[in-house]
């Protein structure tokens, strides 16, 4: 694990910000959580592995015994957390309940992980009556929010990964050639380019690419097509890549170029409009705006974007209704996009709000691709 992307601190601090939010523990189960405090990518399994992290006192993974090598490996220890390994005949929900109370006396309010499973959630309900039960998001939403210099980086990696792919893409375009059969092209360019994990190939071609999230079907590309591409993987830091792109095979139609150019003004105006304290609606506001003048508003039918990190989508939505001010070390997706019906287009790129204005992390080509 590099210890400048998950520092020793870390459990420190989310047991800070757990204080401030007047809980007595965070209870996080494998997920983006987990692996933001310590680093390790634990499996989800029915065998619990659930790491405590008090309001006070020193933070403990409770993994089952056949699993504590790989939290050994991880370095989870290096952190100052306690490993406590269960046997398979032993009750693990116990095991949390006893320790958490020798640790936190009158348990009160815990935060779970917000995607931990019911049946987790119902068992610990069950070994600790008292105990209520609440969401741990909300309470690390600030610290994954603002990215280290150290997680810019890790994004900035995963950007140029998802950029080389891109590079690769007009190669694979071919009429004659399914979707699918360039979406599995796509995927394992995706591993080739250093990402561990594909997380989504959307391969859009002709009245698809109006599908915002279509994926891939038997559809053969034909001349004429446009065909957008919405790629993304993680990365063995832990950290997502996510970039739009959008190709055409042969020329497109005169009236897609129309509004391809107005998309293309769209998102370079929102990416000027990121800088430390313009709202996160006011960016997706820039976007909505120029669109709607040119008359294409009815056809931007989702948010500008969403935030990234460990988790592909996670806050801060750029979206309306969203309020939050934009600080520096937020790092967010700016996609707008325009679905008439017959084709559409979106251009996504991951930037970083940066004291100096928006960093752009993607910088393949924002030029309509004809191949
Ligand atoms: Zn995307
Ligand atoms: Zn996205």
């Amino acid at each position: 694990v590099d210890s400048e992307l998950y520092p020793t601190d870390r459990p420190g601090r989310v047991a800070e910000a757990t204080r401030g939010a007047g809980l007595s523990a965070l209870l996080l189960t494998p997920g983006p959580e987990l692996r933001y405090v310590t680093g390790y990518d634990a499996h989800q399994l029915e065998r619990l592995t659930c790491l405590v992290v008090p309001a006070d006192g020193t933070s403990f993974l409770v993994v089952p015994r056949l699993e504590l090598p790989a939290a050994q490996a991880a370095g989870v220890a290096r952190l100052g957390v306690e490993l406590v390994a269960w046997h398979e005949t032993d009750d693990p929900y116990e095991l949390v309940a006893a320790r958490l109370r020798a640790a936190a006396g009158d348990v009160g309010r815990v935060g779970l992980a917000d995607r931990m499973w019911a049946m987790m959630v119902l068992r610990l309900r069950a070994v600790l009556p008292g105990m209520e039960q609440t969401l741990a998001g909300p309470v690390l939403r600030g610290l994954r929010m603002r990215k280290s210099l150290a997680e810019v980086a890790a994004l900035a990696e995963a950007a140029a990964a998802i950029d080389r792919v891109h590079d690769r893409v007009p190669g694979l375009l071919r009429a004659g050639r399914s979707e699918r059969e360039v979406g599995a092209d796509i995927a394992a360019a995706i591993l080739a380019e250093g990402h561990t994990r594909v997380d989504f190939t959307i391969v859009a071609s002709g009245p698809n690419a109006a599908s915002p999230h279509h994926e891939l079907s038997g559809r053969v590309l034909t001349r004429g097509d446009v065909v957008v591409v919405d790629i993304g993987g993680t990365m063995p830091s832990g950290y997502c890549s996510d970039s739009t792109r959008t190709y055409a095979i042969g020329e497109p139609p005169a009236e897609f170029t129309a509004y391809y150019e107005v998309l293309r003004d769209a998102q370079e105006a929102a990416c000027t409009a990121v800088r430390p304290g313009v709202s996160a609606e006011s960016v997706d506001a820039t976007a909505r705006d120029l669109i709607t003048q040119a008359g294409y508003g009815e056809f931007f039918i989702h948010r500008t974007g969403h935030g990234i990190g460990l988790e592909s989508h996670e806050d801060p939505y750029i979206v309306a209704g969203n309020a939050e001010p934009l600080a520096p070390g937020m790092a967010f997706s700016v996609e707008p996009g325009i679905y008439p019906g017959e084709h559409g287009a979106r251009i996504e790129d991951i930037v970083v709000c940066t004291e100096q204005g928006a960093l752009r992390l993607n910088n393949s080509s924002r030029d309509l691709v004809i191949v």
